[in-house]
């Protein structure tokens, strides 16, 4: 009798525990990795420190990202590094506007690939130069006054990803259907 019950509750069963692993894993995914605030990915390229006047920090993952931030907070500061020769640049930005920037020779490169890794940093115009000579066709520099014109541009925002809690949902929801057949077959018999 409790045989043939499992035998027919079993595989509800077991659909149920894979679908409420994957909702876990989807969760994990979305909401605890750590992941750009502008574009969503999870890998991050280079150290970077950004800080709201609240005191949170954010995650960008390349520096183009990092000033695309303007999108969603209108003050915040960016710590991060010369690409080139790993000297310290910061980026203060107030209002949508460019406040300080230290040094102020500082430049953004957007890789002509269009992908975030090729995105650079350089703090001075030699150091310009020699990520431009290893960067893919069509890159090119912008001083930081420029670069934060292009961020602001409210066109960008359209580019902000958002988590989405539906896979997860979806998922969590067919795990609870299973479990749910799986507790009607066995009580059929
Ligand atoms: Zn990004
Ligand atoms: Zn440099």
């Amino acid at each position: 009798m409790a045989l043939k019950i499992w035998k027919h509750s079993l595989p509800f069963l077991l659909v149920a525990v894979v679908m409420f692993g994957v909702a876990g894993y989807l969760y994990y995914d979305t909401y605890i990795v750590p992941r750009c605030e502008i574009c969503g990915m999870s890998t991050i390229y280079g150290y970077r420190e950004i800080t709201t006047p609240d005191g949170r920090h954010h995650v960008a993952c390349c520096p183009f990202c990092a000033l695309l931030l303007v999108q969603k907070y209108p003050t915040f500061k960016i710590e991060t590094k010369c690409d080139a020769c790993g000297r310290k640049v910061v980026i203060e930005i107030e209002n949508r506007q460019l406040k300080r920037v230290d040094p102020p020779t500082a430049y953004l490169i957007i890789g002509g690939t269009g992908l975030c890794k090729d995105n650079k940093m350089a703090c001075c115009e030699e150091c310009k130069e020699k990520l431009l000579a290893q960067a893919p066709p069509g890159s090119v520099a912008f001083p930081m006054e420029e670069a934060m014109r292009i961020a602001a541009h409210p066109v960008r925002k359209a580019w902000i990803w958002t988590p989405s809690p539906v896979p997860i949902i979806a998922t969590a929801f067919l795990g609870g259907v299973s479990l749910a057949l799986a507790f009607l077959m066995g009580r059929k018999r």
